[in-house]
């Protein structure tokens, strides 16, 4: 299996790593509203939500004070010769002697990136040890990471959502625009006695002049994306609200690391506290537990006899640098002792299928295409790394306490030991999930993985149903091979109902990959045709 270094970037909110600078660069676009009014705020009401006046300062503050001199540090080991220098975004506690503490803000210089999920770093003290990378932003003149108001890459139907949960006046987050090279704000308010408040986009302008300036408000100029933001923190300026509250992910929720140390994927049974139950499934009980009295984990005891134990556990450590903010992680396995245990993230709103059901007639269209949006970004990672999940399924999925869908089981459906579930004409296995190749060949691949998030699309557009109702798998097997497919769900607007109906096209090759499904999604999303 390949494994890219492609998110190490990316941190939690991200899928990309194209450079700041490079998009600042071609900035420039129209204004979506109108800007020319000036609303000043008193300074006893100015409060900047930034690390104040750039995190190179709270760095110098912050660090643990040294008491005799470190000697002089080697150079740092990398191919070009170039030291690389990053801020952390996260604060990380070291597990074991061979990690390094990372304290958020601080500036750290890269040692090693053998492994792409943990880097070899040395601090300011001249201490060295593995960071995980996800947990670091390179440090650059510009680079909004830093900020907590920045979510690189969210799109608009996201942050709409991210805003409207907050639901407080002024509340903003700056992003991405889906024009490349262009920067949006976008904040919440309630201005105009409209109760449930309705969010606006700004773009960020830059002028045409020699020495480039940013601008939302036209009268209002700066050098700098931070000063602009931190300008209208204070000032409306003739936007509709002024930027009261920043709504990013950082600080939000903290990123998992691909295990939880360097090279760490056996974990033991003596460090884990068990506590209640949350469900059980294929392969035995899952309780959520504790790892050294400190980390909320899921923990699945596997029942003797229900899975092929030594594959799984070769495996295991291929799964657990799968890596990704949409992909429920992997922590390590305990196989030292009977029953051997899987430790996963813990997932607080449970399994995405009761997620569903529970809410029906609660969730908006807008929230429904956003979990198929966090779906086809954990499949899309999956895909680049050339991983088939082989059983994708609205019940394999799980929402987190920030309601943020991960896909989870990736892989799992190999190890089961159990014929209902492997053989493809077994009451168990997954036929109203699976396209002709896989229930009359077995032939898996990241295609029939498109099918069956197709049919979890379904799911969440009818809010939870059972996709061909009460037909048989071999009723369901005759239907597709005729060529019938799900029908229309009604949240579904036809231009939703063509993405999930392209994926259960006969053939593989014409189905789209979820590379171009993550384009579709985000294409509705800014069209507004959910
Ligand atoms: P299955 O084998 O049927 O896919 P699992 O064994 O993965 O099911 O999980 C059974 C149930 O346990 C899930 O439906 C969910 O409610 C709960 N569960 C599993 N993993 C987690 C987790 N990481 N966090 C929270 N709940 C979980």
């Amino acid at each position: 299996m390949i494994l890219s270094t492609y998110h190490t970037f990316q941190s939690v909110f991200c899928c990309c790593c194209c450079t700041v600078q490079k998009r600042a660069v071609t900035t420039q676009v129209s204004l979506e509203d109108n800007a020319d009014l000036m609303d000043e705020y008193p300074l006893s009401e100015r409060q900047s939500s930034y690390p104040s006046s750039n995190i190179y300062r709270v760095n110098r503050t912050v660090g643990v004070p040294s008491r005799r001199k470190p000697p002089p540090p080697p150079p740092a080991d990398e191919e070009d010769g170039e030291e690389v220098r990053v801020i952390a975004l996260y604060e990380f506690c070291a597990q074991e002697p061979t990690d390094l503490s990372v304290r958020r803000y601080e500036e750290y210089i890269i040692l090693q990136k053998h492994d792409p999920h943990w880097w070899k770093a040395r601090d300011k003290d001249g201490n060295e040890g593995f960071i995980p990378s996800n947990y670091v932003t390179e440090k650059k003149s510009i680079n909004l990471e830093a900020f907590e108001w920045y979510c690189k890459n969210i799109t608009r139907n996201k942050a709409e959502q991210l805003l409207r949960q907050e639901g407080k006046e002024g509340a903003f987050i700056v992003r991405d625009s889906s024009q490349q090279g262009i920067y949006t704000v976008s904040v919440f308010t309630r201005a105009g006695g409209d109760q449930n408040g309705s969010v606006r986009h700004y773009h960020i302008k830059q002028t045409q002049a020699s020495q480039r300036q940013y601008y939302v408000a036209e009268k209002h100029l700066f050098d700098t994306i931070h000063e602009l933001i931190e300008y209208h923190e204070h000032n409306a300026a003739g936007l509709i609200t002024r930027f009261r509250y920043p709504v990013g992910l950082m600080g939000r929720c903290i990123p998992a690391t691909a295990g939880f140390s360097y090279e760490k994927w056996e974990i033991n049974t003596s460090e884990l506290t068990f506590m209640k139950e949350l469900g059980s499934g294929q392969f035995g009980m899952v309780r959520l537990g504790k790892w050294r009295a400190t980390h909320k984990v899921a923990i699945k005891t596997v029942f003797e006899g229900s899975m092929s134990e030594e594959d799984f556990i070769e495996e295991a450590k291929v799964m657990m640098r799968l890596s990704h903010p949409n992909l429920v992680q992997l922590y390590g396995v305990c196989t030292q002792q009977k029953p051997i245990c899987i430790v996963t993230e813990f997932m607080e709103n449970g399994c995405l299928l009761n997620y569903l059901r529970q809410r029906q007639g609660r969730v908006s269209k807008d929230v429904l295409l956003g979990i198929c949006e966090d779906v086809c970004e954990g499949m899309a990672y999956l895909e680049r790394n050339h991983f088939i999940h082989r059983d994708l399924a609205a019940r394999n999925c799980l929402v987190s306490d920030k309601n943020v869908v991960k896909v989870s089981d990736f892989g799992m459906a190999r190890y089961v030991l159990d014929d209902e579930y492997t053989s493809s004409t077994g009451s168990k296995f997954p036929v109203k999930w699976s396209p002709p190749e896989v229930f009359h060949f077995s032939k898996f691949s990241s295609k029939s993985d498109v099918w069956s998030f197709g049919v979890m699309m379904w799911e969440v557009f009818t809010e939870g149903r059972m996709p061909f109702e009460n037909k048989s798998n071999a009723e369901v097997v005759d239907e597709i091979s005729r060529g019938e497919r799900l029908y229309r769900p009604s949240h579904a607007s036809p231009v939703v109902f063509q993405i999930m109906y392209s994926c259960w096209h006969e053939k593989p090759d014409g189905r789209p990959s979820f590379h171009e499904l993550l384009d579709s999604i985000n294409e509705v999303a800014v069209n507004d045709h959910t």
